[in-house]
């Protein structure tokens, strides 16, 4: 069975003050939570600048920090870029590739954002593979052929044995910090495609592949995702810089 993550992405938010004050509220209140730690795993990704701040603060907690984005160079003339070695130094255990705003907005090809996920794994980090559809291709029935194409040029490179060392987010980009989340069918759906891919590559490990929904995630919505079958968790943007509203994400997802 897959673990439970709920992941906070936050994106270009935070100064040294306000993550201090995010990050002792998350410590604080999930040590004292009655969520069992092993039943659901937090993560967050701040700002890579941020990372050793993170690294203090959550050293020994059993919240997991991670990167928004990696080079899928080890090293060289590759300006404003930081390697996976680089994280493993600062603790990181995961890091996210393919986030639709990097796609969008950076121009990363699929062919990129699969060499990303296998320099994360290479190095021993968890690459979270972002994969989604736009408004447009949902509307003309595509939604399926856009994430196999995004999913492809990582599957057909993955070494069958490394596949249960990703994390898939299903992130629609219109769900993206737009306030319109996917209901819990059409996450559901989503996912179960997903997961059906991910057995073609290892039928044995595809179960053990956590996959998460990203999209306008909230307090409010989070337990209609818990409930569906192949949803392990969240990818969470905005409600992410909230302490209550991420706990209580997290709380749906308890097992
Ligand atoms: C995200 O950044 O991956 C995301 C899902 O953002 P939001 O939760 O704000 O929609």
């Amino acid at each position: 069975m897959a673990r439970n993550l709920v992941i906070g992405n936050w994106k270009l938010n935070g100064s040294l003050a306000a993550n201090q004050e995010l990050l002792s509220g998350l410590i604080a209140e999930n040590q004292s939570s009655q969520v069992p730690p092993s039943s659901v795993e937090f993560v967050v990704c701040p700002p890579a600048i941020y990372i050793p701040q993170a690294q203090t603060l959550l050293n020994g907690t059993s919240i997991s920090w991670g990167a928004q984005d990696i080079s899928n160079e080890s090293r060289g003339a590759f300006t404003g870029e930081i390697a996976t070695s680089m994280l493993l130094e600062f603790g990181c255990r995961y890091v996210l590739a393919g986030h639709s705003e990097r796609r969008q907005r950076f121009a990363e090809s699929s062919a990129l954002v699969a060499s990303k996920a296998l320099a994360a794994l290479n190095s021993g980090l968890i690459p979270v593979v972002c994969v989604g559809e736009t408004l447009h291709d949902r509307e003309s029935g595509a939604t399926f052929n856009v994430i196999s194409e995004q999913l492809e040029p990582l599957l057909a490179q993955l070494n069958p044995h490394a596949l249960k060392g990703i994390v898939i987010a299903y992130e629609p980009l219109w769900a993206i910090g737009t306030g319109r989340n996917a209901d819990g069918n059409t996450v559901q759906e989503a996912h179960a495609y997903i997961r059906n891919k991910l057995a073609q590559v290892d039928l044995a490990s595809a179960d053990n592949v956590s996959i998460l929904y990203g999209g306008s995630v909230k307090a409010a919505n989070a337990s209609e995702y818990a409930a569906q079958s192949d949803v392990d968790g969240v990818l969470v943007g905005g409600a992410s810089l909230v302490i209550t509203e991420f706990l209580s994400i997290g709380k749906a997802f308890k097992s």
